[in-house]
C-alpha cells in the first residue's frame, strides 16, 4: 500500500490549480486522479464561449508563471476575448502538463452507494491511492 498526503479527486481548473499551490509545501506529497479538464472537454456545450472575465479565467499558479499570457506566447495561439472553450480547454492542459504532469487519468471508483460509505472507508481507498 502506498500512501500520500493529499489526493485530489478530479483534475479541472479547481483541482490543478489546488495541486499545483499544494506541492509548493515541502514535503507534502500531493496526487490528482482524473482525467485533465474532462468536464469543460465532454460536458460543455459546443462552441461556447467563455463568460468569465479575462483575470478570472486564468487558471491559478503559485509562481503566476502559467498565465492566459504565458499559454500564449509558448504555444503561438492567440486567444481573443471572450475566449472560446477549445482554446480554454487548450490552455488547461498546458497548464495540467507544466504543473502536474504526473497526475493520474484513472477514475477514483470507490465499492457500493456513496450513502452507504463510512469514513474509515473513505481513508482507507484515499490512502491506497
Ligand atoms: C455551461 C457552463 C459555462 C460555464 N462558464 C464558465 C466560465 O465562463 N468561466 C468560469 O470560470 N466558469 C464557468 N463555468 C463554471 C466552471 O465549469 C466551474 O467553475 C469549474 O469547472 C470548476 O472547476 P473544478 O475543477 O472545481 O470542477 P470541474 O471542471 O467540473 O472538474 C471536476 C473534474 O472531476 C472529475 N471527476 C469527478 N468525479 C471523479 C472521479 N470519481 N474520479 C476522477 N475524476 C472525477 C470530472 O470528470 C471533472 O473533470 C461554467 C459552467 C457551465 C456548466
Amino acid at each position: 500500500m502506498t500512501t500520500c498526503d493529499v489526493t485530489i479527486i478530479g483534475a479541472g481548473p479547481y483541482g490543478l490549480s489546488a495541486a499545483a499551490h499544494l506541492r509548493t509545501v515541502k514535503g507534502l506529497e500531493v496526487r490528482v486522479f482524473g482525467e485533465p479538464m474532462s468536464f469543460w472537454q465532454h460536458n460543455m456545450p459546443v462552441g461556447m464561449f467563455l463568460r468569465s472575465n479575462w483575470t478570472a479565467t486564468r487558471i491559478a499558479d503559485p509562481n503566476g508563471s502559467l498565465t492566459l499570457e504565458a499559454y500564449q506566447m509558448a504555444c503561438g495561439n492567440h486567444l481573443s476575448f471572450p475566449v472560446p472553450l477549445d482554446r480554454f480547454v487548450q490552455y488547461g492542459l498546458w497548464y495540467q502538463r507544466r504543473a502536474v504532469p504526473d497526475g493520474r487519468l484513472r477514475t477514483w471508483r470507490p465499492m457500493g452507494k456513496a450513502s452507504e460509505w463510512s469514513w474509515e472507508m473513505v481513508k482507507s481507498l484515499i490512502l491506497r491511492a
